[in-house]
């Protein structure tokens, strides 16, 4: 028999452009920038990243890739990190971009061009008999999140789903979810209910559902019981990649055989220690780091 131990993110990977301005530009508004720096990013890839770091699971990840040369640096980045990577090419698509506005208090605004990202499909998954978490995020199609789902589902394999970037969600793919991971903005979409967070966690009648919220933290709806992690105090240089840090660290954690609490705890203290870091990959702590934060 096939030890189920292995976590599989599917899902994006761009290269990051990044620029340091002094504040987001308002529309119509040129803000001269500083410090321009590429960056392997792509929620999927820095979910697949922070979940190998994280160290304790062997990691995989599905991808597409376009046939171009941004796409060398990304699947380098996966392979440095320890990601066993599974990479579809798409011969006539560019490899996904994104262009990231960082301002002075670490704020972001973000642009995406998906390229490859757009053109993975519900049967590019791979082989699901190893795998016991599938970790999936929005920057793929829905069609293609939502296949996944009911396909590992199906397979005994636990799915996890960050909703980002947020959008409103098949009732089909909500139901193939055992553990749904939101910011505040991303929840109110979800739900439909902008109002207090537990109103609208109740809305969803999930029995798995975390809430990151920035600095101040995370809480979680498990099972009906509510779990609050507070976030590690750190002068946060930029706040990039921080939810994607927070997920993957969560989802090593729990394909461990760590309760949620445990869990928090640990994404919340790689997610703090990824805003004190430059990029979205390249601020992902390691899990030493990690051990030391939590001492
Ligand atoms: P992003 O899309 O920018 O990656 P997000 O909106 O998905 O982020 P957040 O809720 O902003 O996710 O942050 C995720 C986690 O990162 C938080 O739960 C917290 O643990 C940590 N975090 C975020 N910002 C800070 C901060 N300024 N200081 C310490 N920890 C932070």
């Amino acid at each position: 028999m096939t030890l189920r131990n292995t976590v599989l993110v599917a899902g994006s990977a761009n290269l990051d452009f990044v620029v340091r301005v002094p504040h987001i530009p308002a529309p119509g508004e040129t803000v001269l920038g500083s410090n321009f720096l590429t960056f392997p990013g792509g929620k999927g890839a820095n979910q697949a990243v922070a979940c190998a770091r994280a160290g304790g699971v062997p990691t995989r990840m599905l991808l597409a890739l376009g046939a171009d040369d941004f796409a060398a640096p990304l699947e380098q980045s996966l392979r440095q990190a320890g990601v066993d990577a599974r990479v579809v090419r798409i011969a006539d698509a560019a490899t996904g971009v994104a262009f990231i506005c960082l301002a002075a208090d670490a704020e972001n605004a973000i642009t995406v061009a998906p390229g490859a990202n757009a053109r993975l499909q519900a049967d590019d998954l791979p082989d699901l008999s190893d795998t016991s978490h599938l970790l999936m995020q929005l920057e793929s199609p829905l069609e293609a999140v939502t296949g996944w789902a009911l396909v590992a589902r199906n397979a005994g394999v636990r799915t996890v789903l960050n909703a980002a970037p947020a959008r409103s969600l098949p009732a089909e793919l909500l139901a193939a979810i055992d553990v749904l991971v939101v910011n505040e903005g991303e929840l109110a979409v979800i739900s439909g209910e902008s109002g207090p967070i537990a109103t609208a966690v109740e809305r969803l009648g999930k029995a798995n559902v975390v809430v990151t919220l920035g600095a101040h933290g995370s809480c979680a709806h498990i099972d009906g019981e509510w779990l609050v992690q507070s976030a590690f105090a750190v002068d946060a240089v930029d706040t990039t990649g921080a939810g994607d840090t927070f997920c993957g660290a969560l989802v090593a954690a729990l394909a461990q055989g760590h309760g949620f609490a445990v869990a928090l705890r640990r994404a919340s203290a790689a997610a703090s220690l990824a805003c004190t870091r430059m990029g979205a990959q390249a601020g992902v702590p390691q899990a030493v780091e990690v051990e030391e934060l939590l001492a």
